[in-house]
């Protein structure tokens, strides 16, 4: 029965039905959303909003208003404590998803049902039947860095997780995977292992014994990769000891993990040899991946984004090997899928699924310098190219008009779908007086300042920001973890870069006049944002889903503290002539 069902997968027919989809994307918009509101006619949320079984888009945007997750939590807490009544979806809630809670600094609960899980599917589908029609693959091994979160039961007896974990702890993931030729290397203990550094060192164990069949290295978010390989880069000797010897070192301390790996380790030290040879001949471990894993013929993840700083490390790993970046979407939902596989990370775009969810768009440039006007939201196929604007989402899981809080910029049309390049979190990051930056602007400051670092052949393995209003004038902080030592000159340097990279007319004009100080920066200990790894899983979160803060606000104090009790050196910027 599975073997029939996998066989069916047809990525041109997968095609075929995405192109049908997308050319007539205004009419499936109209009947994704009328399916909703029936199926959740009777939901307390509805009716509340007057809804009374109207399902057209009009009746839909007047009686609804726009909410952002805060408005909607009374409402999911009380489904998480067990209420089974039709509060936001006809069918009950059994699945609670921890959104990664890095932007906001604390975890939110985000519905999951069977629905999402088919939308999940249908967008891996989609993009791997664009993605198999550039790089074809065939049959062989993913080597996947996924991992579970911390599941847990909520008060109501609800099962709670990550939902990358929701997905690949549900059946459909594996079976979609081996239909797509791309079953994961690693058995299941390791992914829902409980330690997720044994759960590393074990993906990159099981990659080696398959590093013949390995075709794809990928992870949810590009970051896991970078994490995984500069693991390697500290235990490859300890790797190639375990496989000489066909024995699990002993930092595997988890059972179930040491049984799974015990069934697949066997003494080869032949493999041993060929990798301890490969690496020791690697200048600073360039061309790592395609060295380690001869067949692989991409790597594949989110790069854009929160994720786009860490490309260039990721590129040194790849060689020459193709980075094919993956999908749009969040705990709350999918939206849109890479269809042009061949673009390069920097210049991806997202074509939205118009049967997943029911969308509309807040142009951003009605809001004149900051003022907040009253939002008038557009449809899916009214948006123009060029434009930004903040997606709301309306899906199958009790969403109704739901601010996600991302910003994006139409770059062209599928058919009649847009296609989207993600721009930023809406949220500004940085802002003391009348400054306004947001991640992307750090991004970009960032990016400049590490350019005076390559000099030295030095790289920032990781940053965050922090807006300190403790003092008077308050001023930026921007903390960097540096790949070696660099000179006080120049890191003194890469600080006035930073500073004078905020071209925000309101930053500038501030520090003009010193209303806004001299912008710092705080270099802390290698293995700093381990550790802010390290915590944020402690809480639930999961490696998968996991992104760096890019703000740390004051009331983070954790995090704002484990940054502070590992700086090793502060610099601050000249005046701003
Ligand atoms: P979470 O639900 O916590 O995993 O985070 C979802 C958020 O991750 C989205 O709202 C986006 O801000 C970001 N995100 C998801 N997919 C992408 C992508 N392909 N490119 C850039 N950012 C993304």
């Amino acid at each position: 029965m599975l073997v029939e069902k996998e066989k069916m997968y047809n990525p041109e027919e997968v095609i075929e039905q995405f192109e049908a989809l997308t050319m007539d994307a205004g009419r499936v918009q109209e009947e994704t959303l009328r399916k909703i509101l029936q199926d959740n006619s009777e939901t307390e949320y509805l009716l509340k909003w007057g809804l009374s079984g109207k399902t057209d888009p009009e009746s839909f945007k007047a009686c609804i208003p726009l909410v952002s997750h805060k408005d909607l939590e009374p409402y999911i807490q009380r489904i998480a404590d067990g209420d089974a009544s039709p509060i936001l979806t006809g069918k009950p809630i059994t699945t609670i998803s921890l959104s990664s809670g890095t932007t906001q600094g604390k975890p939110k609960f985000v519905p999951f049902n069977d629905e999402l899980m088919d939308t999940t599917m249908q967008i891996f589908k989609t993009s791997f039947a664009f993605r198999n029609r550039d790089f074809p693959i065939g049959t062989g091994k993913a080597l996947q860095f996924i991992y579970s979160s911390k599941q847990f039961k909520t008060k109501g007896g609800l099962a709670a997780g990550t939902a990358t974990t929701n997905v690949y702890r549900n059946q459909l993931f594996s079976k979609t995977m081996r239909a797509m030729n791309t079953p994961c290397c690693s058995p299941d203990e390791v992914i829902f292992g409980p330690d997720f550094h044994q759960s590393l060192y074990c993906h990159l164990l099981c990659g080696l014994v398959f590093c013949k069949e390995v075709q794809v290295i990928s992870s949810a978010f590009a970051h896991s990769i970078i994490h995984a390989f500069r693991t390697f880069e500290q235990v490859w000797e300890e790797l190639c000891a375990d496989i000489r010897e066909g024995v699990l070192s002993s930092r595997i301390t988890v059972p179930s993990i040491r049984a799974a790996m015990s069934r697949l380790l066997k003494p080869d030290p032949e493999l041993a040899d060929r990798i301890y040879y490969k690496c020791k001949g690697l200048s600073n471990w360039y061309g790592l991946i395609p060295e380690l894993f001869p067949n692989t013929r991409y790597i594949y993840g989110i790069m854009t984004g929160s994720m786009e700083p860490y490309l260039k490390k990721l590129r040194h790993y790849a060689g020459d090997l193709p980075l094919l970046s993956a999908d749009y979407g969040s705990s709350e939902g999918w939206i849109a899928a890479n269809v042009n596989p061949k673009f390069p990370p920097e210049s991806v775009t997202f074509a939205v699924l118009p049967n997943i969810g029911y969308f509309e768009f807040i142009p951003l440039k009605d809001n004149v310098d900051g003022l907040e006007l009253e939002p008038s939201p557009v449809g899916l196929t009214e948006v123009k190219v060029g434009e930004e604007y903040e997606i709301i989402v309306t899906n199958f899981a009790g969403l109704y008009r739901y601010r996600l809080g991302d910003v994006v910029k139409v770059k062209g049309f599928h058919n009649s779908t847009p296609e989207l390049q993600f721009i930023c979190r809406r949220n500004l990051l940085l802002s003391i007086n009348i400054d306004k930056n947001t991640e992307k602007d750090l991004q970009i400051s960032v990016e400049a300042a590490a350019k005076i670092l390559a000099d030295s052949k030095l790289e920032v393995v990781d940053f965050t920001s922090h807006v300190n209003t403790s003092t008077d004038p308050g001023n930026y902080v921007v903390f960097w973890e540096v790949s070696g030592e660099a000179s006080d000159e120049v890191l003194k340097e890469c600080c006035n870069c930073l500073d004078r990279s905020f071209l925000d007319a309101g930053y500038m004009s501030s520090r003009k006049v010193n209303s806004i100080g001299p912008l710092e920066l705080r270099v802390v200990r290698r293995g700093t944002f381990h550790k802010i790894l390290d915590h944020y899983v402690g809480l639930g979160a999961s490696v998968s889903q996991f992104k760096t803060p890019r703000c740390v606000g004051a009331n983070n104090t954790a995090v704002l503290a484990i940054l502070c009790n590992n700086v090793v050196n502060t610099y601050f910027s000249t005046a701003y002539a």
